[in-house]
């Protein structure tokens, strides 16, 4: 039975947005997804320029809104289409925006100073929302009657990955996390967690939807160690020991085509890892009701 939750992606590439005709099926926005709670609350993960075309759906409806943004970090596929959030243009909306702290950089700051006027013309403290800065860290917290688990990932710099549980209902989404094949953990930079993978399925097990970077293919992998990013097979093996129900293969490389990913879907349905219900590579557009 359907609890009336709706995931949505608004953008799915990852590392630079690829406009264009050889990216039209899958799309060429960087990360951001949509989830909604039963009751119509607003989760959106990243604020790639996906967050655009939400944002100004969002206008269309005449009500105030409230919103969550939570950010897995701050590289510039993550954040870039914040500015141009236009909800956050509008007086009596209400936008909370959920992420971790640098070293050194807190998380309002590091979201501010991509607004000054050398970058963009309109300051983030002139925005007519209210706007509020939530930090997160490795932690479990309640929030608008779900459970918002989150995790440091394997990521250059740092990054988040999210689970959501709302009435036994369970949504993951970790990109920018690098989970290397065995031979390739050695050569891996000292900050790399060997427990992330382990952390990882205890938190996914069982999941309705694992929603997971897999920006390269085994053979690219073997040039981008400790890039950040993960290889297809290992993307699979971890949603097969999870038992994660459906996979949305997730953080697109910008030299991906749509060609390329057909391809790239083929060979995970061949690959004998993948044996996760449903496997798909997330589309621009696409919708999934749980
Ligand atoms: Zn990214
Ligand atoms: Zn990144």
């Amino acid at each position: 039975m359907k609890v009336g939750i709706k995931v949505k992606f608004w953008g799915v590439r990852g590392s630079v947005p690829t406009p264009g005709v050889k990216y039209v099926k899958y799309g060429g926005n960087t990360a951001c997804v949509e989830l909604r709670l039963p009751d119509n609350q607003l989760f959106i993960f990243d604020a790639g320029t996906g967050i655009r075309e939400l944002g100004n759906s969002l206008c269309n409806d005449v009500k105030k809104l409230n919103a969550h943004i939570f950010l897995s970090h701050f590289h510039w596929d993550h954040i870039q289409g914040l500015p141009f959030f236009m909800p956050s243009y509008v007086k009596g909306n209400q936008i909370i925006i959920h992420g971790m702290d640098l070293e050194g950089a807190k998380l309002d700051k590091i979201l501010s100073n991509q607004m000054e006027s050398i970058y963009f013309p309109v300051k983030m403290q002139s925005l007519a929302a209210e706007i509020q800065f939530r930090k997160l860290s490795d932690e479990s917290n309640i929030i608008e009657g779900a459970e918002v688990d989150t995790m440091y990932i394997n990521h250059p710099g740092q990054a988040m990955g999210y689970v959501v549980t709302f009435k036994k209902t369970k949504i993951c989404y970790f990109t920018d996390n690098e989970i290397p094949p065995a031979w390739a953990i050695e050569t891996i930079p000292l900050r790399y967690r060997p427990d992330t993978r382990e952390k990882i399925l205890k938190l996914i097990s069982g999941a309705d939807l694992l929603i997971h970077d897999a920006q390269y293919t085994d053979e690219e992998y073997k040039t981008k160690v400790g890039w950040g990013h993960s290889p297809l097979t290992e993307v699979a093996k971890l949603a097969e020991d999870a038992e994660v129900k459906r996979l949305a293969l997730f953080h697109h490389d910008p030299d991906h085509f749509d060609d390329n990913i057909d391809v790239f879907m083929a060979n995970c349905k061949e690959t004998e890892s993948c044996n996760v219900t449903e496997c798909f590579a997330a589309q621009e557009g696409m919708e999934l009701h749980f």
